[in-house]
């Protein structure tokens, strides 16, 4: 299955960009699809490149592709 989310920081609340790829793999940078402000990957988590705030993954779709 495919998702889609999108990334804000729970800090200062930039939109940090929006995730998108297969659920059977692990979220990475792959996934990534940013947007003016960086995100930095770290094993905690995702953190905001502006002002290292938690990042908020939410709104998460699935994505459904046409057969
Ligand atoms: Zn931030």
């Amino acid at each position: 299955m495919r998702i889609r989310a999108e990334v804000n920081c729970m800090s200062c609340g930039r939109f940090l960009g929006d995730l998108e790829g297969e659920t059977k793999t692990r979220i990475d940078k792959s996934w990534l699809r940013p947007s003016d402000t960086p995100v930095r990957f770290t094993k905690r988590g995702l953190f905001c490149g502006r002002c290292g705030g938690r990042a908020l993954v939410e709104h998460i779709d699935k994505v459904y592709v046409a057969a």
